[in-house]
């Protein structure tokens, strides 16, 4: 695969207009570098260095040359606004297409394990096999001109507001305490949302908890019928902060919280299936690393 064009599958949201389309620039030696420095400690603002060298323009936004200039000039990554702009699901797209369009498209050495018979093989992960799966490619035309504003996760249990001495006996608030609110709404996490919080990164449930209260927009109830009937005032996303994820909610309506966000929105798998050559001729996933891409 070596085309520099492509579209990206959510798109860059700016001023109420989606921009899809990617050109790359070819690899030079300022890229080069910056691929391979690694920042094991930023896993996220690495990435946003490699999606700031590596891509010319989306849309109308030109992004590469000023980056490689600049880098020239003082050998540092500025990451652009519009590139922190981008959801995550669009840069995990990015750093394939970047990897097999102006990379190599191979990653070598990968550990797979069969799943059905337990062999542990090493395989070379070839890029170019990597698509959409199909219920992605079905979402994906969907959603194509509405976009992806927010996500929805509806609760099981759902969140009962504790009381707050002082606050929640107020007369305004009345009755609050007693509802149980069944539907977190959040805008799509973004690049810069995941730079604000990587020095949490090893501890996956809690970086994950993190962006959920900064993207977060509306607590809701919501009927039978899916018509919301209440919205908890929004200072009270405030009140309780990271709370409502570290204490009040439980560990089945975090994990759909978690999952919808890291999953919700159309992205290029870092894997694809094969059979594994045992008996069973079974598909299993070639996996591989985010920290093996890139490598010499
Ligand atoms: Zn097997």
């Amino acid at each position: 695969m070596d085309g520099i064009f492509f579209e990206l599958p959510v798109g860059l949201s700016q001023q109420g207009n989606i921009y899809k389309n990617v050109e790359l620039l070819r690899t030079n030696g300022v890229a080069e570098k910056v691929f391979l420095k690694k920042l094991a400690e930023k896993p996220f603002t690495w990435q946003g260095n490699v999606v700031s060298i590596a891509v010319k323009s989306i849309g109308p936004f030109e992004i590469g040359s000023e980056c490689r200039q600049n880098y020239l000039k003082d050998n540092s990554v500025t990451i652009p606004q519009i590139v922190r702009n981008l959801t995550l699901a669009d840069i995990n797209t990015l750093m394939v297409e970047i990897h097999r369009r102006c990379w190599v498209s191979f990653i070598p050495k990968q550990e797979v394990i069969c799943k059905y018979c337990g062999k542990r093989l090493v395989a070379d992960i070839d890029l170019d096999k990597i698509d959409y799966f199909p219920e992605t490619k079905e979402q994906m035309e969907q959603f194509s001109d509405i976009g992806y504003s927010s996500i929805e996760v509806n609760l099981k249990d759902g969140f009962i507001p504790p009381v707050i001495p002082k606050i929640t006996d107020q007369e305004k608030y009345q009755g609050i305490t007693e509802q149980c609110y069944n539907r977190f709404v959040f805008r799509p996490p973004l690049l810069q949302d995941a730079i604000k919080h990587e020095a949490y990164f090893s501890d996956t449930i809690g970086f994950w908890r993190r962006i959920a209260i900064d993207c977060l927009t509306a607590i809701q109830k919501v009927d039978e019928n899916g018509c919301v009937v209440d919205t908890l005032p929004i200072e009270f996303h405030t009140y309780y902060g990271l709370k409502m994820f570290n204490e009040y909610l439980t560990g089945i309506d975090l994990r759909s919280i978690r999952t919808e966000l890291t999953e919700h929105l159309p992205t290029l798998p870092y894997a694809y299936y094969e059979p594994c050559g045992c008996e069973d001729q079974k598909d299993i996933p070639m996996i591989m690393e985010a920290s093996s891409f890139f490598s010499e």
